[in-house]
């Protein structure tokens, strides 16, 4: 019965494996969560006999690419076969235990989604990182986690070497190159003998299944770390309804292998979907291998940070005939609607932008199916409820700026991350009152679609006005002579603080008078958005300071402008 207003759960029964169905319900709060979870065994090695019996259609569940002729394709099953045996190289030579830390920072080679499939096999608790890490970036990593073992290819040998003295908790370095290397135990040779067998570790849905290290975009990274259904329940309505991905599509998320949006575009979401993943090696972007890939490979969804979109629309893709691409995706970043608009114009497909945390997942998103509002980040999804708050957790009414912010019920939502490790603090400062609080600002209009204004440390308070750096940056981003722009605060005698762009110019601008370009753009603005918003300083620059991810990082020339270091 319904008594006392408590909503009614279907719960589980143990031995009966769960569907697809029921890992909506569970993120609609239609369904309990299950005592026991495990990815590797409940969604991949599911879809193996889907395989054979043709309920899934027969393409790969991998789809490894790296542009030099070489190739991989593994089903699931054959996924299955293989990370098994990497699930006993990582037991036994290797000697980790259930629980333990594994530092992974490879580049996109298969061997990645092998060792993170052996990892949730064994109970072991992956940390992916990219191979752009420095040596000072892999100690912070190994120190601040006491990481047993760390998982790695040639180019990171000389960074781990330099450090390793400095790990004591330290024991196993497992090298996943054709070469051997003293000192590295060898991947391709221990799996080459390993066995096939291996009866995957009975995890708790909340046990710890991987930490993500934030991107790091205004200090020090933070480890958020994730539990088996977090990550591999979580993200079912997002493969949904977001990525709007069937078994029989194929996915190109890019990111790299050591942000979380590796994780949801190129294992959880799809695979749950049973979708196939597409992986290109390609070490760095390049506007022709990603335009040749498009054109070869029947890619239909395709998933990038907007700084690529901003990239390809200076480009003629008019020229080009994707094979068989029909949805594009995007988050990370705020998308500016002028680069959404010339997307549009230049290849006939809309951009759905997302918006997430590495600490929670994706929050809102532009789902297929419902009306895109350009400049807008869609509708809050399931199972969050999402609200702009004021400073003491009070809810404000649509229209208002504030902070965006997750309610919370009486239990934490079973997709969030678990805690930063060892930083309880910090943990605790994402709660206020009813909320987890994003420290993103932003505000929800009447029918519900948020609109991003900026990260809460980069809104300029100028002569008493609060300005969101986005929405400059969008307007100067309609100007041709502009490719991208950061926008942020600087000091100003009389105002306190002014708005000041640091713009990119782009190849036909590159050479124009920079007294009269600035009035220029500084007038585009002042037409384009309230006149009280324009930059009163504009410096051009020929690249703004971004993560390896890709984002802005408009704190650096904050602190540059305020003469902070
Ligand atoms: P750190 O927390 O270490 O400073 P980070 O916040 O950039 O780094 P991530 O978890 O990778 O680390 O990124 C989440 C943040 O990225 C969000 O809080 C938001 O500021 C920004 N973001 C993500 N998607 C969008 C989007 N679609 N529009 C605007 N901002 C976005
Ligand atoms: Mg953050």
């Amino acid at each position: 019965t319904k008594s006392s207003g408590q909503r009614f759960h279907k719960s589980h029964q143990p031995g009966v494996p769960l569907t697809l169905a029921d890992f909506e319900a569970i993120n609609r709060c239609e369904r309990s969560l299950p005592k026991k979870f495990n990815f590797a065994r409940d969604v991949l090695d599911q879809w193996s006999p889907k395989e054979k019996t043709g309920e899934r259609p027969a393409n790969p569940a991998l789809w490894w690419v790296n542009g030099k002729g070489d190739e991989v394709k593994w089903s699931f099953g054959e996924l299955g076969s293989l990370s098994r045996k990497a699930a006993n190289v990582l037991t036994k030579p290797c000697g980790l235990e259930r629980g333990d830390r594994v530092a992974v920072i490879l580049p996109r080679i298969p061997e990645w989604w092998l060792i993170n499939v052996a990892c949730m096999r064994t109970g072991l608790v992956f940390m992916p990182g990219t191979t752009q890490l420095t040596a000072k970036d892999i100690l912070y990593r190994l120190r601040a986690s006491k990481a047993k073992c760390i998982v790695a290819s040639d180019e990171v040998i000389p960074a781990v070497e330099s450090i390793v003295s400095e790990c004591p908790d330290l024991k196993t370095k497992l090298l996943v190159s054709p070469h051997s290397q003293n000192g590295w135990l060898s991947f391709p040779e221990l799996f080459q003998t390993a066995s096939a067998e291996h009866s995957c570790v009975e995890t708790g849905s909340q046990e710890p299944m991987a930490i993500y290290f934030t991107s790091g975009t205004t200090g020090s990274p933070k480890m958020a770390q994730h539990s088996q259904s977090s990550l591999g329940i979580g993200y079912t309505l997002c493969g949904r309804y977001w990525l709007d991905l069937k078994s029989t599509d194929i996915i190109w998320n890019m990111s790299d292998t050591g942000w979380i949006k590796a994780a949801i575009g190129s294992m959880f979401s799809s695979w749950l979907q049973g979708a196939c993943v597409f992986v290109h090696r390609m070490a760095q972007f390049d506007t022709d291998t990603f335009l040749d890939t498009l054109t070869t490979y029947p890619i239909t969804t395709l998933c990038s940070a907007p700084t690529v979109y901003r990239m390809l629309v200076q480009k003629d893709l008019k020229r080009y005939k994707f094979k068989k691409l029909r949805h594009c995706l995007t988050g990370g970043e705020p998308l500016n609607p002028e680069v959404l608009e010339q997307w549009k114009v230049q290849t006939g497909l809309e951009l759905y932008e997302g918006y997430g945390q590495t600490e929670v997942g994706i929050i809102c998103a532009n789902q297929k199916g419902q009306e895109i509002k350009p400049g807008s980040m869609g509708k809050g999804v399931l199972p969050y409820d999402v609200q702009i708050i004021d400073e003491n957790g009070n809810i404000l009414p649509p229209g208002k700026e504030g902070e965006i912010a997750l309610r919370l019920t009486s239990t934490r939502p079973f997709c969030f991350f678990s805690e930063y490790v060892d930083n309880p603090e910090k943990t605790a400062a994402t709660i206020r009152g009813n909320f987890y609080v994003t420290g993103d600002r932003g505000v929800m209009d009447s029918d519900g679609y948020f609109w991003f204004v900026g990260r809460a440390d980069d809104v300029i308070i100028s002569s008493g006005y609060r300005i969101g750096p986005f929405e400059v940056e969008s307007a100067l981003i309609e100007h041709p002579a502009v490719v991208e722009s950061a926008v942020v605060s600087s000091p100003d005698p009389v105002r306190g603080e002014v708005v000041k762009a640091f713009v990119v110019l782009s190849a036909p601008f590159k050479s124009s008078n920079p007294e009269k370009l600035t009035l220029e753009l500084q007038d585009h603005v002042k037409k384009s958005t309230a006149p009280y918003k324009y930059p009163r300083k504009v410096e051009f620059v020929k690249e703004l300071p971004k993560t390896i991810t890709g984002k802005i990082k408009r704190n650096v020339l904050r602190d540059h402008e305020w003469g902070r270091t």
